[in-house]
């Protein structure tokens, strides 16, 4: 997710042969079983994998959650199925449209999956993200962006499916993008959260509604309290990381409505937001890229001015 700008070099690596490569897991992601027959892959930082993925194996089939940024990382994540089992790939779930999650939606459909989504995903997958690119977008940039692989069976409100006797609950939440689903696991009490959650991260908010957000992860210690949550980016976590990202939430948009009562603006209200903020979350995950950027974004939304992606008609 960081990797935005580095995304084409990655992207023109894979149409370009990249494919090709030995799919090794080893430089993409650390693979955890978390159930019996599910397994979340967690993203290797700085590798080309962009964001955490996963798979629920049924009994009569697989399904993904989510795709990672690189085709090649997908196909890692593909070898490592077909080593754990024999049955089909039925099913890919894209818990949001930020290409980080779906870049690699072809290799999963080329092996037979069916891609689903929330229905904003599919309007907003080959659109929205020209924008992670700004300005000086290239042509092959724009190319690669309008050939990802779209849900091909959407939902408004999310949907239960079926691996053999084993269910699987894809339940939409907002906050994140306004197209944002979770994938659960009954049977082994395990949520994977998409980009609901980031565990002990700063999040990326460029399309986010806060405090909708909030209200999510509250959703998730309420009616998962015992749960193995999976989340869109950092290590697997538990209820106690939720509040605590909750937590962050709450403490960026209160930190700038005291600010503000004080009367602060611009450049100085973000330098007194931001070393407020540093004392509890310095240490987190990508503070010194995003905090910036989540306070901007934040007082936009907080005065009624942020730019939020179009819902599907
Ligand atoms: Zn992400």
């Amino acid at each position: 997710m960081l990797r935005w700008r580095n995304l084409w070099l990655l992207l023109g690596l894979a149409m370009s042969g990249g494919l090709a490569r030995a799919a090794d897991a080893g430089a993409f992601f650390s693979l955890h079983q978390i159930g019996k027959g599910i397994w979340a892959a967690i993203a290797l930082p700085g590798s080309h994998a962009g964001s955490n993925a996963g798979f629920i194996i049924g009994d009569d089939g697989v399904l993904v959650v989510d795709s990672f940024e690189d085709p090649a990382a997908a196909q890692a994540l593909l070898k490592v199925i077909r080593e754990k089992t024999p049955l089909p790939l039925r099913y890919v779930v894209n818990t949001h449209y930020h290409l980080d999650h779906v870049a690699g939606n072809g290799v999963f459909q080329a092996a037979g999956a069916v891609i689903l989504a929330q229905r904003n995903v599919r309007a907003w997958e080959r659109t929205e993200n020209l924008k992670f690119f700004g300005d000086k977008i290239t042509p092959a940039q724009r190319k690669t962006v309008q050939s990802f692989v779209l849900p091909s069976v959407v939902y408004r409100h999310g949907m239960e499916l079926y691996l053999g006797q084993r269910k699987v609950v894809v339940r939409v939440l907002p906050g994140h993008t306004g197209g944002d689903s979770i994938v659960v696991v009954p049977d082994a009490d395990v949520v994977f959260t998409g980009d609901l959650f980031w565990n002990h991260s700063l999040p990326n908010l460029i399309d986010a509604d806060t405090s909708a957000q909030i209200r999510s992860n509250a959703v998730f210690g309420h009616d998962y309290p015992a749960a193995t949550f999976v989340p869109g980016h950092g290590q697997i976590g538990h209820a106690a990381d939720v509040a605590a990202f909750r937590g962050y939430l709450l403490a960026l948009r209160q930190a700038i409505t005291t600010a503000q009562g004080q009367g602060e603006r611009g450049a100085l209200l973000q330098r007194s937001v931001l070393n407020r903020l540093k004392d509890s979350y310095g240490s987190w995950n990508y503070f010194d890229y995003f905090a910036g950027r989540n306070i901007a974004q934040t007082v936009a939304e907080l005065a009624g001015s942020k730019r939020l992606p179009l819902p599907s008609p």
